[in-house]
């Protein structure tokens, strides 16, 4: 393809994109093929020969789009929305068409420092510490496994990174019962094991119980075992739960303890101004994670990574060969020793064009709606025969229960929520998860997207009664509950 040919070809397709942002809700939001089918339709070889794009964009239309759940539908209420914008759409189309590999200052000056000032942008915005510096990382995944790295070579006096953690006495990383995979799966990569991860109890309201952790620490000590980290949850996955960052934090500082946040989804909520006032805690925290590629209108991947003291983490990840040596000035970050992988894509350029594009008021206009629709939501749900909260709204999630006069048990309650979600689900008008409280099947509803308005939600609400109404009695139909 020659560039006068790309140029016809990306018309062409910057009009599909508005077309189909603009007409989003008409597709199922959960794809609706069955596992194999989009597969059977693609030859296993490559071409021999190159095929004309007007067939290839067909083919996208035709047999992979069908393949496609729609994130950026507004009835999308499952897991977090990964929200995305018209602006930040816009800047990808720049970067990919950029292409630059942004792991030194020198491969591409302009996203090292615009890095360091989004970061700055973001930090201010969230009411972070000043103190903090940032960097953008692909996922909180690999955010939470960077903080448990710099926490292991805290523990260690920088053992860990040199001599590795066998032999030595195991690391230990604390978190909630609640918290996320990815702290297990960063302790993992770590090299610290499944083992020794401690899961803390939580109290009723699902936050960290500060007492559990405190013994737990103290065990550990006894038993000759190094406590290495905690990670405190704000807006944790299932139920949005946050941990009482101020007690835990208290328990860090004495105890001398890295301690790592993970708000990748709730963190966005901390542009306003109410919800940030009832964050305390922060000046005992290490490092901190969110992700506006969950909530601040920002295409995946944009993960902010903040960390008070990155040289702990530069000095477990710096290598540099004689081909990556570069002059830069002291003071000038080298991203590539806060990440996992050296190359780098040029993500701060679509946090510029959508902080720019939208300003603080009105991104704070957008979280606060959604934030307002889930307290609007869950006043239907409590108004409504058969269904209950079951636990209230965290920011903008709440999870409820279906629960039929038929159905008695807890057993019987669950089975009838799970087949009311793949209901939902199978109908394509909406899109839940879910997850356990207290030890029960509930449904969650997430509100987040870009795109979402009151009405989408009220319909979803609709559609959930108008499908939980079809559930037969299985006491008339014992077949009808799989
Ligand atoms: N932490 C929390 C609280 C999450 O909800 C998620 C994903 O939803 C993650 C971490 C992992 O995020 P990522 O996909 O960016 O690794």
């Amino acid at each position: 393809m020659d560039i006068e040919e790309f140029r016809i070809h990306a018309h062409t397709f910057s009009d599909w994109m508005a077309d189909y942002l603009a007409s989003v809700e008409q597709y199922p939001v959960r794809s609706q093929v069955k596992p194999g089918e989009i597969s059977a339709h693609i030859p296993v070889e490559c071409p021999v020969q190159g095929e004309p794009m007007e067939a290839i964009f067909a083919d996208f239309k035709e047999k992979i789009l069908p393949g496609v759940t729609h994130w950026q539908h507004p009835r999308f209420f499952a897991y977090f929305s990964a929200n995305s914008s018209p602006p930040s759409v816009l800047a990808e189309m720049l970067t990919a068409t950029l292409a630059a590999q942004c792991m030194l200052w020198e491969t591409s000056p302009a996203a090292t420092e615009l890095e360091e000032r989004m970061m700055v942008w973001l930090r201010d915005l969230l009411g972070l510490p000043s103190e903090f510096i940032g960097s953008i990382q692909d996922s909180a995944s690999a955010s939470t496994l960077c903080g448990i790295i710099a926490a292991c070579e805290k523990a260690t006096s920088g053992k860990a990174s040199r001599e590795g953690l066998a032999g030595g006495p195991p690391l230990i990383v604390y978190a909630s019962e609640e918290a996320h995979s990815s702290v297990e799966k960063g302790a993992r990569i770590a090299g610290i094991g499944s083992k020794n991860v401690r899961k803390i109890p939580v109290r009723n309201d699902h936050g960290m119980d500060p007492e559990a952790l405190a013994g737990a620490i103290a065990e550990d000590r006894a038993a000759g075992r190094i406590p290495a980290c905690i990670v405190a949850c704000f807006g944790a996955t299932g139920l949005g739960s946050v941990d009482p960052l101020a007690e835990i934090g208290r328990i860090a500082r004495a105890e001398d303890i890295h301690l790592h946040v993970d708000a990748a989804w709730a963190g966005s909520a901390l542009i306003l101004p109410e919800v940030r006032a009832t964050l305390a805690g922060l000046e005992y925290v290490d490092s901190f994670v969110f992700n506006p590629h969950k909530w601040l209108f920002t295409n995946f991947d944009c993960s902010a990574f903040y960390m008070r003291d990155p040289s702990r983490l530069a000095s477990a990840l710096s290598l540099t060969p004689t081909y990556l040596e570069s002059d830069t000035d002291e003071g000038t970050p080298e991203y590539r020793d806060w990440s996992i992988a050296l190359g780098r894509r040029f993500r701060a350029l679509k946090l510029w064009f959508v902080m720019r594009s939208y300003g603080a008021e009105e991104m704070r206009k957008m979280v606060r709606a959604h934030i307002q629709w889930t307290q609007h939501l869950a006043g239907l749900i409590s108004d409504t025969q058969h269904f209950e909260i079951a636990t209230e709204p965290r920011f903008a999630l709440l999870t409820f229960r279906f629960t039929p006069e038929w159905a008695s048990s807890d057993d019987e309650i669950d089975a009838v929520n799970e087949e009311l979600l793949r209901r939902i689900n199978d109908s394509g008008r909406l899109y839940l998860t879910k997850t356990r409280a207290n030890g029960r099947i509930v449904i969650r509803f997430v509100i987040g997207q870009t795109y979402t308005k009151l009405r989408h939600v009220e319909e979803g609400w609709a559609c959930i009664q108008e499908l939980a109404r079809q559930i037969p009695n299985p006491g008339h139909d014992a077949s009808s509950l799989r």
